[in-house]
């Protein structure tokens, strides 16, 4: 049988408005009403409770529709279904109790057919490489400890500051000048006692750096954004490589900017590099101006709005792993304004396989814009 034991989904409040109408939801953009002169519907609403199986459900319709078959009643549960309403019991699965509130979350989006606790299962059995524990890093890898992966490998090489404790909420005051490593992991050891923490005390400066820390990881977020502009470099060229997705995310003044790169299916960072150099003139004077100044401004991470960034770049990776809903940065850079709360995605980068001379076929001496990425002594 298609349903076994169909129920509406309890994340919906299920209520009548007259009795020809009725709502499930009560929120814009997931409300669904329905039109119901015979009162079928809100009959069946109410009988696809959890408790019942499929089969009682259609016993219950036809005591008080005798007229409806079968077929009219799974047709109606379908309808349901169709609407996103409908979801299996799954009476004998479980999770633990931390994670609930995300299994249900997850229902959201799932269908009758579908099993939003596999969601879970496939982030709690999740190995991900976290480079970097400042502003960006110390936040995801709380969000972590939360959605509960198997094992997170954390890499950093800094020491506690006192100026990191305005927005890095992992760290204490008793934290300053201890390792970032040693004290994310006993943090997410109290946690979370159940991920399995691994950590490296390491600067990365180049692309090996990266390559050596991927054995066993099915996910890279990259949260360091030093040297600028030639790290996200490295870490594409690594992840490019070891053929693993990686969420890169980067804040800049009142904005922050999440990207995907999934090898060989997305552009990579390289690509975007030559879909400016294609497409914008100004691209490379940009880029060269801006490095001639050695710019070095004041750190203005102000932790509401890294807040928005990091839960983004969380998000992102769940999306990418479990494909619970669409990502919104693979091959494109979604950005979020942090001054008026507003979001948006560019325009996706094509990926360059002839040309993309680390994701594809082409020559690094083509292309002027790679030169200026060398460090400056
Ligand atoms: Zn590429």
């Amino acid at each position: 049988m298609k349903y076994k034991h169909p129920r509406i989904k309890p994340i919906y409040p299920v209520y009548q408005l007259n009795k020809k109408q009725f709502r499930v939801g009560a929120q814009l953009g997931i409300t669904t009403e329905f039109d119901d002169e015979e009162g079928q519907f809100w009959t069946l609403a109410n009988l696809l409770d959890g408790v019942r199986s499929f089969s009682e459900v259609v016993v219950g319709m036809k005591l008080k529709y005798p007229e409806l078959t079968f077929k009219d009643i799974e047709k109606g549960i379908d309808f349901l279904n169709e609407e996103g309403l409908i979801e299996e019991t799954f009476p004998r699965k479980s999770v633990e109790d931390r994670y609930i509130a995300n299994v249900n979350y997850f229902s959201r989006y799932c269908k009758a057919e579908d099993d939003r606790f596999e969601i879970q299962d496939k982030i709690n059995n999740l190995n991900i490489l976290l480079l970097g524990l400042g502003g960006g890093g110390s936040n995801i890898v709380t969000l972590l400890a939360g959605l509960g992966p198997k094992m997170i490998r954390m890499v950093d090489y800094d020491r506690v500051e006192s100026s990191n404790l305005g927005r890095q909420l992992l760290y204490r005051e008793a934290d300053v000048g201890e390792k970032k490593t040693a004290v994310a992991k006993r943090a997410i050891n109290e946690m979370n006692s159940g991920i399995k923490v691994e950590i490296v005390d390491k600067k990365i400066v180049d692309v090996n750096d990266v390559v050596e820390l991927t054995e066993g990881i099915d996910i890279v977020i990259c949260a360091i954004d030093e040297p600028p502009f030639i790290i996200h470099r490295i870490v594409n060229e690594a992840i490019v490589k070891v053929g693993l997705p990686c969420v890169f995310g980067a804040s800049q003044v009142s904005r922050g900017r999440v990207y995907t790169v999934i090898p060989q299916k997305t552009g990579c960072f390289d690509c975007m590099n030559l879909n400016f150099s294609k497409n914008d003139p100004k691209f490379i004077e940009q880029f060269v101006g801006f490095r001639n100044i050695q710019f070095n401004p004041p750190s203005i991470a102000y932790g509401p709005g890294i807040f928005q960034l990091t839960a983004s770049i969380v998000d992102e990776l769940i999306r990418v792993v479990t494909g619970y809903t669409e990502p919104k940065s693979l091959g494109t850079q979604y950005e979020i304004n942090y001054e008026d709360g507003n979001s948006f995605t560019h325009k996706t980068w094509p990926r360059f396989e002839d040309d993309c001379p680390t994701c594809g076929k082409g020559d690094v001496s083509q292309w002027e814009i790679f030169q200026y990425y060398q460090e400056k002594k």
